[in-house]
């Protein structure tokens, strides 16, 4: 029985995370890049058993997989997460056991914005930065291409539940090659709330 895998609607407009995410940007990277992954992961898994697994599962085992199920089901998964993790309504601080985790990993939450941002501005030419939990705890990451902390072999493990593309694609309508500056205007629409969900969700 296929798992169905969907095409789901951006949760916001496209001009929701102005000025920090230009609407044009937002609308391409959603309508040609998300779809593009999209279309080409359901083609490369129709009538084949991959049909009958969930993401995590072909991640698990993703050697066995082809080039373009690694590359377009990671891309139809990391483009899913990111969307649900910004917000019109983002920025701040996050709260809760998520706040009390990131003290107790990082230091504050200005020496994690800190590493992450590091991670992101250092991972060279396209892929992700990540938040993880891993054996309960959290750890920051980055992964080429992508990959993501649960696919095998992608060079990080844990359950994401915070990612941030710094793919040019991302980013170089409005910013050019100022990835630094992409990565710190990206703070004022992180939604805090949607990656707490995902924390406490991860830690089972
Ligand atoms: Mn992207």
């Amino acid at each position: 029985m296929s798992k169905g895998f969907e095409f789901k609607d951006l949760p916001y407009d496209f001009n929701a995370l102005e000025p920090y995410i230009d609407a044009r940007t937002m609308e391409l990277h959603y309508t040609k890049h998300h779809r593009g992954y999209f279309d080409k992961f359901t083609a490369a898994i129709k009538e084949t058993s991959l049909e009958d697994l969930t993401m995590g599962e072909i991640f698990k085992h993703m050697s066995k997989h082809s080039a373009g199920v690694r590359n377009n089901g990671g891309g139809y998964f990391n483009h899913e997460l990111f969307w649900s993790v910004m917000s019109s309504n983002g920025g701040g601080n996050p709260g809760g056991d998520l706040a009390l985790a990131i003290d107790k990993g990082f230091g504050s939450f200005d020496e994690f914005k800190d590493v992450f941002a590091n991670a992101a501005a250092t991972r060279f030419g396209s892929g992700w930065a990540w938040l993880c939990v891993e054996k309960g705890k959290l750890e920051v990451c980055s992964t080429a291409n992508q990959d993501n902390p649960l696919m095998e072999g992608a060079g990080c493990e844990g359950t994401p539940i915070l990612g941030l593309d710094v793919w040019e694609h991302a980013y170089y309508l409005k910013y050019q090659n100022r990835r630094p500056e992409y990565i710190e205007n990206w703070w004022n629409v992180v939604d805090w709330h949607a990656v707490g969900e995902r924390y406490t969700k991860a830690l089972g």
